[in-house]
């Protein structure tokens, strides 16, 4: 089914996510704290991408508004913001253009105030999904895709072979609509894990401190994780 789809975020994640959105036919808007300065950033990204006003001229057919405006457009949202500002980020959207819908939610609560590798500033007992799920409970909040690079997100045969996505999130119906796009993506219904109710992006949120040491050590972000069952 073809939507209307809302990212909270412009970094490379945004921009992967809404591109591919876009290229399936689904109508894309990103959102922004500040729109006049998001959309004159030259500086290039962090794996290289062209600095934000570049890319947006190369996608004319993806709109950029302020997080208030995506997200009263999104029929169905993501959550692409930095994990530390996230919830600052969905506040800024509006509880009321959140309530009811689906918000596939990637973000990762690092904190890299001490340098690498980054620690989680919310774990053990509880989650980023967990606390923004708690915030807005309206809004059905699905975990996905934030235990891989952007690239592989979209297009999972970049990493050869079977390996896995993770699920998390209390609705059924909101899982089903998570699946059909990652579906869209690329992936196949059985490297697709459902783990559970949203307290299960405890697990999956803590897989980062992994992803981020695989990463140091072997320098090659295009890697995934496969769960094999004996
Ligand atoms: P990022 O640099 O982590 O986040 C950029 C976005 O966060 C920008 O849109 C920025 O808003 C917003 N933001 C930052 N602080 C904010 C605040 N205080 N209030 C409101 N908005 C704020 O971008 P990224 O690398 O694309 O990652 C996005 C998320 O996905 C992160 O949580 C990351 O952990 C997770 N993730 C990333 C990857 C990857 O491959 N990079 C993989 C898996 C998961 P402005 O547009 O206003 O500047």
């Amino acid at each position: 089914m073809k939507q209307k789809i809302g990212i909270f975020g412009t970094g490379v994640v945004a921009r992967t996510i809404g591109e591919k959105l876009q290229s399936l036919g689904h109508e894309v808007m990103l959102g922004t704290r500040n729109v006049a300065v998001t959309s004159s950033r030259t500086e290039p990204g962090n794996y290289g991408e062209p600095g934000f006003k570049d890319w947006l001229a190369q996608h004319p057919q993806i709109k950029l508004g302020t997080y208030k405006e995506m997200a009263a457009f999104g029929e169905m949202l993501v959550n692409a913001t930095n994990g530390a500002g996230s919830l600052e980020a969905l506040n800024m959207g509006g509880k009321e253009n959140l309530a009811g819908k689906v918000l596939l939610d990637i973000a990762n609560p690092l904190d890299f105030s001490k340098g690498m590798p980054p620690s989680l500033s919310i774990s053990n007992t509880d989650s980023l999904a967990e606390t923004i799920q708690r915030t807005f409970p309206d809004t059905k909040v699905v975990k996905s895709l934030n235990t891989m690079n952007a690239f592989v997100m979209v297009n999972p045969s970049i990493v050869p072979g079977d390996h896995n996505v993770f699920v998390s999130g209390n609705d059924t119906g909101a899982k089903e609509t998570v699946n059909s796009v990652l579906k869209s993506f690329g992936w196949k219904e059985g490297n697709i894990l459902d783990m559970g109710d949203i307290t299960t992006a405890r697990g999956t949120e803590q897989l980062l401190p992994i992803w981020v040491r695989l990463w140091m050590t072997f320098q090659k972000p295009n890697f995934n994780f496969h769960i094999v069952f004996g």
